[in-house]
């Protein structure tokens, strides 16, 4: 695993220390929930000190701040590497609040078109409506993206490896040229986690997770992450004071818990999805795959350039229809039907009839979606045994 600069320790170590005080109040070893809406302060003369920015650290109001989420950011921080990170309520607090922070009316943002759907329909159907313009470009197509720019592009996004293809595109090429024409890049890495790649080491501004998924990792809480240069970071946090989407202290507690464990339940979940995406590559009933770490993979090369794992999430083709790909999902036993990724449960979905479920067979087709797809994100089950899971239930509906 490699090392990460700032302390020369592991990410697998900074997922349990990064950004903890050795000692804390009252000795506790795990960290406290600071479950509290203010902060007092003793005198007059100490909220005088404070506002005039001679405190000391400490907090004024629960939505500007709190100790357990400011721990939790500070873990973020030192696993991608980066100066600081702000949390959010959900992982779409923290992409709309970063994208507010950065654009205003005339401004012009770039989004590579497979990226979050949500993200996508906030920028083209939302901040339009403020002036804003956007451009998609295609999956990975930097060529694309060089020709998209103009002198008004203040952003260009994308996730990587994104849903539900595993698309990974060449970050540093794509930090090279945004640099060289001084427009800011933010890459959803949900499906990455720090533990696979850390795009600040490749030069992007801005990384975002929705921290409901590996991060949080036990698909019981929601929440959302930024990770960047601190004065980017103070944009976005400011305007979170703002916009009011602080992550609450007892999910931020949650996730601080879930990222101790992250490194061994990631590098888990990248074993099993490997093994899985090798097996269904093998099985006549399985007519394409898409994982990153298979040789067949359009960016193989680059995702094994950039990341030092592939993801938990497998996608897969089979010979079949709507019908016959759902009556092999129901003949799965270990994999619960669910949208989301990145917990202990795997989890199963036919995206035709989960996020695109208002469109027609023609139209999904249209936008890459065929009726015959699924999305299996492992978890940290067996391996052996959930492999053995899919290749009985596609044997028995063959
Ligand atoms: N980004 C990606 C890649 C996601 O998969 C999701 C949720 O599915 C989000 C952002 C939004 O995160 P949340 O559901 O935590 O708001």
């Amino acid at each position: 695993m490699k090392r990460t600069q700032e302390s020369g320790r592991t990410t697998e170590s900074r997922a349990v220390h990064g950004g903890e005080a050795r000692s804390r109040a009252l000795d506790t070893l795990a960290e406290p929930i600071a479950q509290t809406a203010t902060y007092t302060f003793e005198s007059t003369a100490a909220l005088v000190a404070y506002m005039e920015g001679d405190g000391g650290e400490r907090e004024e109001y629960g939505r500007y701040g709190n100790p357990t989420v400011r721990t939790l950011e500070r873990k973020l921080a030192a696993l991608e590497g980066t100066d600081d990170a702000v949390a959010f309520g959900s992982g779409m607090a923290a992409v709309t609040t970063s994208i507010l922070a950065l654009v205003k009316s005339g401004s012009h943002v770039v989004l590579f078109s497979d990226c979050y759907r949500r993200t996508r329909q906030f920028v083209t159907g939302f901040l339009d409506r403020f002036g804003v313009e956007s451009t998609l470009v295609p999956p990975a197509d930097i060529d694309a993206l060089e020709r998209a720019l103009t002198p008004r592009t203040r952003l260009v996004v994308s996730e990587a490896p994104t849903n539900p293809y595993n698309h990974v595109l060449d970050l540093a090429r794509l930090g090279a040229v945004c640099r060289e024409r001084r427009v800011k890049t933010m890459i959803d890495a949900t499906f990455a986690t720090p533990v696979n790649l850390r795009p600040a080491e490749h030069g992007i501004d801005l990384v975002v997770h929705s921290a409901t998924k590996y991060l949080g990792g036990h698909n019981d809480v929601l929440a959302g992450m930024v990770a960047g240069p601190e004065n980017l970071i103070s944009l976005i946090r400011d305007l979170r004071h703002v916009l009011g989407g602080i992550l609450d202290p007892h999910a931020a507690y949650l996730v601080h818990r879930g990222i101790k464990t992250l490194a061994v339940r990631v590098k888990q979940q990248n074993a099993t999805a490997q093994a899985l995406a090798e097996a269904l590559e093998a099985h006549p009933r399985v007519r394409r795959v898409w994982y990153p770490g298979l040789a067949s993979h359009p960016h193989h090369d680059i995702a094994r350039r950039l990341m030092t794992g592939f993801g938990g999430v497998v996608t897969f083709a089979l010979h079949g229809d709507l019908a016959s790909t759902g009556r092999f999902v129901d003949a799965c036993r270990f994999p619960r039907i669910a949208p989301s990724l990145g917990g202990v449960e795997s989890l199963i979905e036919q995206p035709a009839l989960m996020s695109f479920f208002e469109l027609s067979s023609e139209q999904r087709l249209a936008v890459g979606i065929s009726d015959d797809l699924v999305r299996y994100a492992v978890g940290i089950e067996d391996t052996d045994e959930l492999i053995a899971d899919v290749l009985r239930a596609l044997d028995e509906t063959a």
